[in-house]
């Protein structure tokens, strides 16, 4: 049976699958008993064959032989619903089993397989159906335990619907979760990124005007990092920026922002403070970083300082608005000679 090549990126379906098996090969067991004390020992045996062939399937699941693991599944689910119908009837309820494959089939086939399969499947299906209606079954067993047999199927296709539904949507949140970290983080410094801290600094000026707090931001520019990376490499420049970011967020308090907001720039915001306050944490900031130990932590022998522009939100301004503000104080921070603090007020 060909897999889609999308089936090979879902491993928890894999997972899922090789759970199955096991839950179906505990369920066979049960069978197995339950034929024996019914007097049916060729629908017993075939449980036998069964739990071997769920066995076999759950190893090759393991290995990754996920083709093979699918045929054994197949063959055993469509073979055992067969001899079920065929030996004791229809209202055995063996036929149900064979439902398991349509949402089976929705996850693990390229559209077009999986329509043919779905018509093939309803073809076999419906022939079974019509089977049972034109012949006897061949062992047949009690009126009793034929409901018994029946209600035991239901009950064990209702558990493992149900199972699946919850793995289903488990797995969906956690996909959902993740993707929403990753669209909303820098992948190098694991800061949010632009876009995300731009929600952010909206929220959190709304709340300012409402409340009507202070708010500050600082931007921060690496001075000379061309440098950096000219005289020491690309990759120990990602790694000066990975350090900065650590730093940077080591002197904030925990509620406030810090994202990646160019390449070598990061933007904080400091909600609840004045620009005062803003300007003693951004000199914080840069005295931590001029006075850090590079060649401790990266083995090279290199001075990083920063550029940093102040400025507070004043009343009805939008967030392009201080930030231009503090953009210009940035820049006179960079014409004065770098590694300083410049605050610019309205
Ligand atoms: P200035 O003091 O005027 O800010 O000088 P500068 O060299 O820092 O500024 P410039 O804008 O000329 O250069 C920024 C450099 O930052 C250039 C670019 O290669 C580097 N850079 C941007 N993003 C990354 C990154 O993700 N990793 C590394 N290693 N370097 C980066
Ligand atoms: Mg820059
Ligand atoms: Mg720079």
């Amino acid at each position: 049976m060909e897999r889609s090549k999308n089936s090979e990126q879902r491993p928890q379906f894999w997972q899922v699958a090789r759970r199955c098996c096991q839950l179906a090969a505990i369920v066979d067991i049960a069978f197995f008993a339950i034929f024996m004390a019914l007097d049916s020992p060729i629908l017993a045996w075939v449980n036998v064959v069964s739990v071997a062939m769920y066995a076999w399937a759950f190893y090759a699941f393991g290995q990754r032989q996920n083709g093979l693991a699918i045929v054994l599944v197949w063959t055993e689910v469509l073979v055992h619903s067969a001899l079920g119908i065929i030996l004791i009837g229809w209202d055995s309820g063996f036929h149900y089993y064979l439902l398991m494959f349509i949402p089976a089939l929705a996850v693990t086939m390229r559209l077009g397989y999986a329509i043919i399969l779905l018509v093939l499947l309803w073809a076999y299906y419906v022939g079974l159906y019509a089977t049972s209606l034109y012949f006897a079954p061949l062992q047949p067993i009690s009126a009793e335990a034929l409901i018994g047999v029946n209600v035991f199927n239901l009950s064990v296709v209702f558990g493992m619907f149900s199972y699946l539904g919850f793995i289903y949507v488990r797995t969906v949140s956690s996909a959902n979760r993740k993707l929403n970290r990753l669209a909303s983080t820098d992948g190098l410094t694991l800061l949010h990124n632009r876009r995300h801290l731009t929600e952010l600094t909206e929220a959190e000026i709304t709340r300012s005007e409402r409340y009507e707090k202070p708010m500050s931001v600082l931007l921060i520019d690496i001075d000379h990092f061309k440098l950096i990376n000219d005289l020491f490499g690309h990759l120990k420049g990602d790694e000066v920026l990975q350090h900065l970011a650590k730093l940077i967020r080591m002197e904030l308090r925990q509620h406030d922002l810090i994202g990646r907001w160019g390449g070598e720039e990061f933007l904080v915001v400091l909600p609840e403070t004045d620009i005062t306050t803003a300007e003693q944490v951004a000199e914080r900031i840069r005295a931590a970083i001029s006075s850090f130990n590079w060649s401790d932590n990266l083995k090279k022998d290199m001075t990083v300082t920063l550029s940093i522009g102040v400025s507070q939100l004043a009343p009805n301004e939008t967030l392009n608005r201080i930030l231009n503000r503090a953009d210009k104080a940035l820049y006179i921070s960079k014409s004065c000679g770098r590694n300083r603090v410049t605050r610019l007020e309205k």
